[in-house]
């Protein structure tokens, strides 16, 4: 098979939703469909509500596939499926956001009986940054939720994306009857424990279906297709798959009732790995040179396993075990010798990769994320990842006074590496470090102490809304301790905002004053 139909084949997306949506539910069963495990239930450690990765090993051992928790490859009707995870709970961090920079599309997992929550909006905004398509499933239909039109709105209004319900439920909780299918033009029942049912909508006036479609639940969603089918939007691929609707699925991840339509629909409408903008210019898939760059490196917390993994997306060529390398940021070769583990495929039949597949390599300390790897004579670097704006804050300081050598050298380095993001504040020159998550913190702690020898003090500065200041010479007495003025890695200045209210307040008393919000300036 060649490179192009290789890359062709390729479906990379990620899930995200908010913590107990249903996305782990949701994953077990596409594995199912992949055939990857052979019943619900073996993913997850029930108690500590995560992967469990005794059971991860054993499907490994099983089907002589790889599945780790970070991505998960299994074929499907002809297509290669890669799943990658978006670290949510208390892992939310930065590498959450870095993994959307990674895939070609989004799932995104909305709770019926919730409805957008907070970490499915952030996770939202970073999809949007970088305009790749977005596809809703509705879960928890076979719950008491909110009214289909409801969610919709909702989706619309706080997301400000068009949608456009693929499906639409009649019912819900224990009165579920099933979906109206608009694209199959069939009524799907709600049947636990059984194949779905479809019948055509023609088929409908059956007397065998007379009950059913007596039903208020029936009739009353009859009607709200019959009105969404005149004054809803119209399906459009272009505006799915450059991010601006997205097509929405009702249905269960538990039962599971609607996924396997869901996923079908989602697998012939998802892209393939798109061309990437580097520096000399867009680069193919099928470009015969192997590329790829680095969005995540996971360090080894054991200390006396210093060795790191270095996350690939491959964007063109083909990646094969051994190979050379050339490092864009440095121009050294690297031979990816031995130790490089794989993720995409099984670890030790596999030895080939494509664009679209993400593999793990062996970091000797050399990469950083965002890193351009390849092979050819030209070199070029992918696009810059996007610095995402940290939300959460703390002053650092090194406890012992003597060791600041350590304690700067240890700052520089998981700086570098993307491990948390530094700020100075104007005219005391204290650091203060930013992140996504509270676990880097906790992470970042750790690694100061252990690979730095540098034990350090942290504070909290807590919940900080950061807006990137266009203009150098800023007038510092504009900002205190609320609204306060620090400068970025780069020395551009930057105000951490008390919330959003002091923020509207200052832009209302400082109209000329230029405030960039690193989302929309991505
Ligand atoms: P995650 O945190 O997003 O991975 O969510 P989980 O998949 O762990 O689901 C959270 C809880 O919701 C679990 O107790 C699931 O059994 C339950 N759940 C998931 N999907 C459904 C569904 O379709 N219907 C119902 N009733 N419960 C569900």
């Amino acid at each position: 098979m060649s490179i192009h139909e290789e890359a062709n084949k390729r479906r990379t997306f990620a899930i995200i939703s908010h913590p107990d949506a249903g996305k782990t539910t949701l994953t077990e069963t596409l594995l199912l469909f992949g055939n990857l495990i052979r019943s619900a239930g073996t993913v997850k450690g029930k108690k500590s509500g995560k992967f469990a990765t005794s059971d991860w090993m054993e499907i490994e051992k099983q089907r002589g596939i790889s599945v780790t928790s970070s991505v998960m490859n299994f074929p499907y009707k002809g297509l290669e499926v890669n799943i990658l995870d978006t670290p949510g709970h208390e892992d939310f961090s930065e590498d959450t956001y870095r993994t959307l920079t990674a895939v070609d599309s989004v799932v995104m997992i909305i709770d019926a009986t919730k409805g957008i929550e907070a970490q499915t909006k952030k996770l939202f905004k970073v999809c949007r940054m970088r305009g790749i398509p977005i596809f809703t499933f509705i879960n928890k239909m076979d719950r008491e939720g909110r009214e289909p039109l409801d969610l919709l709105e909702e989706i619309e209004e706080v997301l400000d994306i068009e949608t456009y319900p693929m499906n639409y439920p009649a019912g819900m909780g224990k009165r579920f009857l099933g979906n109206f299918d608009r694209h199959g033009n069939q009524f799907v029942r709600f049947t636990s424990n059984e194949e779905e049912k479809a019948i055509p909508y023609d088929e409908l006036d059956d007397p065998q279906y007379e009950q059913m479609v007596a039903k208020e639940e029936f009739q009353l969603a009859k009607d709200e297709v019959s009105l969404l089918d005149e004054a809803g939007e119209e399906f459009s691929l272009d505006a799915v798959l450059s991010g601006k609707q997205t097509p929405v699925f009702f249905g269960s991840a538990l039962a599971p009732f609607g996924v396997q339509t869901f996923f079908d629909t989602f697998m012939s409408m998802a892209p393939p790995p798109a061309p990437r903008k580097s520096t000399q210019g867009v680069v193919q898939p099928d470009n015969p040179d192997f590329s790829g760059f680095i969005f995540k490196i996971q360090a080894n917390m054991n200390p006396a396993h210093r060795d790191r993994v270095a996350f690939v997306r491959v964007c063109s060529g083909k990646f094969e075990r051994e190979m050379s390398v050339k490092l864009a940021r440095t121009g050294k070769n690297i031979k990816l010798a031995q130790s490089q583990q794989f993720v995409a495929s099984s670890r030790d039949t596999v030895q080939e990769a494509y664009a679209g597949d993400i593999i793990g390599i062996y970091d000797p300390n050399v990469y950083r994320i965002g890193d351009t790897i390849l092979e050819g004579k030209e070199l070029f670097e992918y696009d810059e990842l996007p610095q995402f704006p940290p939300e959460q804050y703390k002053t650092v300081t090194a406890k012992n006074v003597m060791k600041s050598k350590q304690f700067k050298k240890g700052i520089e380095q998981l700086v570098q590496e993307g491990a948390i993001q530094l700020f100075t504040k104007y005219r005391t020159e204290s650091y203060i470090i930013g992140a996504v998550g509270e676990l880097q913190f906790d992470v970042f702690k750790y690694r100061m102490q252990n690979e730095y020898n540098s034990e350090v003090i942290l504070e909290n500065i807590g919940e900080r809304v950061p807006r990137w200041i266009g203009d150098e010479k800023i007038d510092d007495s504009l900002f205190d301790e609320r609204n306060m003025l620090v400068k970025d890695r780069d020395g551009t200045p930057v105000v951490l905002f008390k919330n959003e209210f002091s923020l509207n307040w200052f832009k209302d008393k400082h109209p000329d004053v230029d405030l960039i919000d690193l989302y929309e300036a991505n």
